[in-house]
């Protein structure tokens, strides 16, 4: 794990209210109680975001209702957007992609167009943070109890056979560094040391696996524990667990783009809408368009047109593709050729083989797909596979704060999984940068900072 927190990592796959923070919405409501609101869940609805471990698909989606209730005003959105970008850019994710729903809340005087600019302005706010802020340990609390039932949501699948391993779920603490920005939706710090040092009320420590853990894992066997420390307030350059060699100054610490997602509940004219929204927003960062939201619901005909208006507006598009059993809609979505897609779990011979041929790059969840029980198992995954086969994937987050996950135990799930070397792991960050919506400068700024950052590892 530690040597994943090191690597400079792409983020693609990652839902803004996925991503939130428990501690978070818990003081929404404490707000919310405090000012004598009555308040929108009930305390088992709250416990359900807080104490993690499998649920299904649809368990899942009634907790982003959940979510979505607790979270209505903008300073909430906005709120949640900047820890979220604290958070992934304190785990060395150097490129953000962040996605999420704009949502029309009347009842509340929210727009789809002021959901978004609250969004907006949460990474702006995050970005300015993370220039002008010297390393100090961020309030980031831990999602799921260590001591949790939740520690089984991250062993590796019970399933599989072989050596022990387990990673119990936790956050580093998010944490802002740095000095000179760059412009829009980019900036430099003095290094990325001082950033991790920043979040050195992550503890990392070898520690046994629990007994229902089992697994082809290896090297994931870490408890990761979060808050303030004392090790954080050392500042810059600090050295020791989770932290990594000292990068120069100017050094590019985080660069965010957003997409905005069409869920599939919505119909063509509300999926148009989101899409105009997000033409309308290129300059503030928004790169691309995405279809999520329940499997289970809708039908792509609804949204095929609105798609295509984002294609010809310029937007990139990805997929939520396969995560249930779906042949029709799946060979639709494939026959579209969106630029990305996402997760493909549930695809039959054929389906895989037209992916294969396809080359169209694989936004791929472990720690989602696991838990939701889309896949059976990590070393059952479909990573396995297409990784085999050279199809472009990319390792994700998908819902990190929902899941207890982060981008750096995503890779070290992986190499566990799938016996990955260090030097594939190195790849795959490398890779991950092709896949990105970002424009063919930023590609190479991107390639440049992880190839020199990687080299520094090597
Ligand atoms: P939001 O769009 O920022 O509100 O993030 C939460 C939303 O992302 C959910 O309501 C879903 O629409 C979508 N989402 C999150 N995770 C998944 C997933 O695994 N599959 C499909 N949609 C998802």
């Amino acid at each position: 794990l530690r040597a994943c927190q090191r690597l400079p990592k792409i983020e693609l796959h990652a839902h803004l209210n996925g991503s939130v923070r428990p501690q978070t919405i818990k003081d929404i409501l404490d707000e919310r109680s405090r000012a004598g609101e009555a308040l929108p869940v009930t305390e088992q609805e709250l416990a359900d975001i807080t104490v993690g471990g499998e649920r299904s698909l649809r368990d899942c989606f009634r907790l982003f209702d959940v979510i979505h209730a607790v979270t209505t005003t903008h300073a909430a959105i906005s709120r949640i957007a900047a820890e979220v970008v604290r958070d992934f850019a304190a785990d060395r994710v150097v490129y953000l992609e962040l996605r999420t729903t704009p949502k029309a809340r009347p009842e509340y005087g929210m727009t789809k167009e002021s959901y978004t600019q609250a969004v907006l302005d949460g990474i702006d706010a995050a970005l300015a943070q993370l220039r002008a802020a010297p390393p100090r340990a961020a309030s980031q609390q831990q999602l799921l109890p260590a001591d949790a039932p939740a520690a089984a949501a991250v062993a590796l699948s019970p399933a599989a056979a072989g050596s022990t391993a387990s990673a119990e779920p936790g956050r580093q603490a998010g944490a802002g560094a740095g000095a000179g920005g760059q412009g829009a939706g980019e900036v430099a710090s003095p290094s990325h040391a001082q950033m991790v040092a920043a979040s050195e009320g992550v503890v990392l420590s070898p520690r046994a696996a629990p007994s229902h853990a089992s697994a082809a894992g290896v090297d994931v066997a870490a408890s990761v524990s979060s808050g303030t420390s004392a090790a954080a307030a050392a500042g810059a350059g600090a050295k020791g667990p989770g932290t990594m060699a000292e990068s120069g100054p100017g050094e590019d610490v985080i660069t965010v783009k957003l997409l905005l997602s069409i869920d599939r509940r919505e119909d063509a004219a509300a999926a148009l809408e989101t899409v105009q929204l997000a033409a309308r927003l290129q300059s503030r960062g928004v790169v691309g368009v995405d279809l999520s939201g329940n499997p289970y619901v809708g039908a792509w005909s609804q949204w095929e047109g609105a798609l295509g208006a984002a294609r010809a507006a310029g937007l990139r598009v990805t997929l939520h593709a396969g995560e249930v059993v779906a042949p029709q809609e799946v060979a639709a979505m494939l026959a579209w050729r969106p630029e990305r897609l996402g997760h493909c779990c549930c695809l039959d011979a054929e389906l895989a083989a037209q992916l294969k041929s396809s080359a169209i790059p694989l936004e791929l969840c472990l720690t989602s797909n696991v838990l939701t029980q889309s896949v059976p198992s990590y070393p059952e995954h479909h990573f396995a596979e297409l990784y085999a086969a050279g199809h472009p994937v990319v390792l994700c987050t998908d819902d990190s704060g929902v899941f207890g996950t982060t981008l750096s135990r995503e890779y070290a799930i992986a190499a566990a999984a799938f016996k990955l070397p260090v030097s594939a792991l190195h790849e795959l960050a490398r890779q991950a940068v092709e896949y990105t919506f970002a424009s063919a400068a930023e590609k190479e700024r991107l390639r440049r900072l992880v190839a020199r950052e990687l080299a520094e590892l090597e």
